[in-house]
């Protein structure tokens, strides 16, 4: 697949490069604070940045008719509305987590946290001290399929990836979830999939969740 990179020099950015490349796909379109470099027309761009390069993000798939995978956090609901609109011309999958272990995690928590809806429910997540911003985006998605607001605690140190842990409590039990990443690849090898869906889906508006439904479905 021919593909792009929005964020091209982060950490994301150069994870998405590596396990693209490993299966031989060609990066094509590079963008960065530097501007945008274009070889040949992308079929998906992956958007791992910030915010601010969003309204960009949206023209260039636009200009080259082409899906978008969009992992950037912090989005507030001026992004989503850009995103959905743009999801009427193009394929858009956006997560704020693309690792399995977490989607996997909300969809119980979407199911079973109703359960225990009497049950304190407090969230914490660990990431590397250069994260931008707090609580993290899969705090909020996991909040989000929960049903309900719950207090979120945020640790920064060193190096971790990104940790959560969902912990429900009453007088007698307590129940904790808790999901690790190991490494950045997890999160790069989530956009792979998404990408490969992304690349020939009908426009819309897509989360991580429903492209794992569909390769479960196809399988
Ligand atoms: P990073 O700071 O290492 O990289 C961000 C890159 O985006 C930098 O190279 C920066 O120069 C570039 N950038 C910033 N503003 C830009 C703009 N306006 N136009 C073009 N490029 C711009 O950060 P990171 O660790 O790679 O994370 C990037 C984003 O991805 C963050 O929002 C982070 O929370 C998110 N993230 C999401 C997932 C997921 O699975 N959804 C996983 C990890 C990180």
């Amino acid at each position: 697949m021919k593909y792009g990179i929005v964020g091209c020099r982060g950490r994301m950015g150069v994870e998405v490069e590596r396990a693209f490349g490993a299966l031989g796909h060609s990066l094509v379109l590079t963008s960065d604070l530097e501007g945008v470099e274009c070889r040949e027309r992308p079929e998906v761009l992956v958007d791992f940045s910030s915010h601010a390069a969003l309204a960009g993000t949206a023209s260039l798939c636009r200009e080259h008719r082409c899906g978008l995978v969009v992992g950037t956090t912090a989005l507030k609901e001026e992004h989503f509305s850009l995103l959905r609109a743009l999801g009427t011309e193009v394929p858009v999958v956006q997560s704020f987590n693309f690792a399995t272990g977490v989607n996997v995690l909300a969809m119980i928590l979407k199911d079973y946290a109703p359960l225990l809806s009497d049950w304190d429910l407090e969230i914490s997540e660990t990431h590397h001290n250069r994260k931008k911003d707090a609580p993290s985006g899969t705090a909020i998605l996991l909040r989000e399929a929960a049903g309900r607001d719950c207090p979120t605690h945020s640790l920064r140190l060193g190096g971790v990836p990104g940790d959560h842990t969902v912990c429900f409590g009453n007088d007698g039990e307590v129940l904790t979830l808790t999901h690790r990443a190991l490494n950045r690849s997890v999160f790069a090898l989530g956009a792979l999939r998404a990408a490969e869906f992304a690349r020939t889906a009908r426009p819309g508006f897509y989360s991580f969740r429903d492209v794992l439904k569909k390769s479960v479905e196809e399988s």
